[in-house]
């Protein structure tokens, strides 16, 4: 079993096994969210996850939308204010931030995503594939963004 928690332990989580891919989101809601410079996620299948404790504890912020459904959203740990995994079960999969982990969940991060939002003051210095906004939406929608098509933040 992998194990997670937030800072003050009140909420506590387990899965069986990572699914999918382990990313590194640099886009600014996620570095928002973690208040760093990137938040790295590990793809997990809702029903290998366990919620062990503190569901009472879970809040839910949905950000306005910026360009379509679904909204982003943040869960966090209402009295220490961690991200925490979305508590969710109409989905297959979750996306969960991986700095809670207390274990090594066998995964390695294999690729950058968002790279456009990469602050001044950040560095990439590894070398995973980097997308951007348009290869994400080419991959996972399979659609092409418009070639005039701009960037938004939660600021526009
Ligand atoms: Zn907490
Ligand atoms: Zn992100």
């Amino acid at each position: 079993m992998i194990n997670g928690s937030c800072l003050c332990g009140g909420v506590k989580f387990e899965f069986k096994r990572a699914s999918g891919p382990m990313e590194i989101c640099h886009c600014n809601r996620c570095r928002k969210k973690s208040g760093s410079s990137i938040l790295p996620t590990l793809t997990v299948r809702v029903e290998d996850f366990t919620l062990l404790q503190g569901k009472e504890l879970v809040k839910r912020y949905t950000a306005p939308i910026l360009y379509s459904d679904p909204a982003y959203q943040s869960y966090f740990c209402k009295h220490c204010g961690s991200p925490v995994p979305p508590l969710v079960d109409n989905v297959e999969c979750i996306e969960i931030p991986a700095g809670l982990l207390d274990n090594d969940p066998n995964k390695r991060p294999d690729k950058h995503i968002f790279v456009e939002f990469v602050p001044p003051w950040d560095t990439i210095s590894d070398e995973l594939p980097q997308y951007k906004i348009r290869d994400l939406v080419r991959e996972r929608q399979n659609q092409e963004l418009p070639e005039n098509f701009t960037l938004r933040t939660h600021y526009d």
